[in-house]
């Protein structure tokens, strides 16, 4: 394990008066103990170029950097935690890159290079969702695993399983391109300041390539429509995608052998994925 010779978390907060922002969805993970163990759920990271999005004061970086991986780069938003960052670059030589801009809006292969790539966040909440489906969405993915931080609320969704309530589009977007678990809680008190609600951090691995779903636009708008409304019936709930391809949602349900008075949260992810290959096709 790498030494950390950095000062404590709230000793760096207050040297750079980094007070937490809400618009940018800041809650800080201050005991490294518990950072250095977030960042052990990406596995042998020493071939690895790691890519931490947010890092704020540096909590989980640090947590990272003591697991030595061969690179780290950070993408933050917010140029008020530059200095702090540079410090830790500074003391970890040759380890880490700082890139100053939005999450949403960078290419990674601009700076993330090598075999071996992982994600680590603990996402700010405003955008986890999207930054979650940028990277299932990416063609080719390009990492060998995410390991990220969410609400657990959202965190339910991305691992839940067909019938349950927390099933829906999440669920089968993530689930069609990779494997998702639930690995670790975390209690709202672990913050600084303690959010509304407890935390969870998902581990995502990608499916082998051939296992992956190819369509995941598709796949995301036949799902928005059908979890849209999911109290009503498929029939119903479809109506909107289907006429968007020709078809009715009774034609494109039975297309998909799937019984138009049922609801969405009953019908399997190769269900939803049978549907949205017949709605692209049809489209087409
Ligand atoms: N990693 C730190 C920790 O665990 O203590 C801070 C996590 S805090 C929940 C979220 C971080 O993401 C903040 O530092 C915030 O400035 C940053 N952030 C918010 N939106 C961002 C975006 N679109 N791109 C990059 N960073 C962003």
């Amino acid at each position: 394990m790498a030494e950390d010779p950095l000062p404590p978390l709230r000793e760096v907060i207050a040297a750079h008066d980094l007070g937490a922002k809400k618009a940018f969805g800041q809650h800080f993970l201050l005991d490294l103990n518990l950072t250095r163990k977030i960042a052990g759920l990406a596995g042998d990271m020493s071939g690895s170029h790691a890519m931490e999005v947010g890092p704020g004061p540096g909590g989980l970086t640090r947590g990272i950097l003591a697991l030595d991986p061969r690179r780290l780069t950070v993408v933050e938003k917010d140029e008020r935690f530059l200095g702090a960052l540079d410090d830790i670059a500074k003391a970890f030589p040759q380890k880490m890159d700082i890139v100053r801009d939005d999450a949403l809006a960078v290419s990674e292969a601009d700076f993330m290079d090598g075999e071996d790539k992982v994600i680590l966040s603990n996402l700010p909440y405003n955008v986890g969702t999207l930054l979650l489906i940028k990277w299932l969405e990416a063609e080719p993915i390009w990492w060998r695993r995410a390991v990220l931080m969410f609400q657990r609320e959202v965190a339910d969704r991305v691992v839940a399983t067909v019938g349950s309530k927390a099933y829906g589009r999440l669920a089968i977007l993530s689930q069609s391109v990779c494997s998702a678990r639930l690995a670790l809680k975390i209690p709202a008190r672990a913050f600084t300041p303690p959010p509304k609600v407890e935390s969870a951090v998902v581990v995502l691995d990608p499916l082998p390539r051939e296992e992956r779903f190819d369509d995941l636009e598709a796949l995301g708008i036949v799902t928005a429509s059908a979890f849209g409304q999911r109290r009503k019936t498929l029939r119903k709930s479809l109506g909107q995608a289907a006429s968007k391809c020709g078809m009715s949602s009774d034609e494109l349900l039975e297309r998909a052998d799937i019984d138009p008075s049922a609801r969405a949260e009953t019908i399997s992810i190769e269900g939803f994925q049978k549907l949205a290959r017949i709605w692209r096709d049809a489209k087409a």
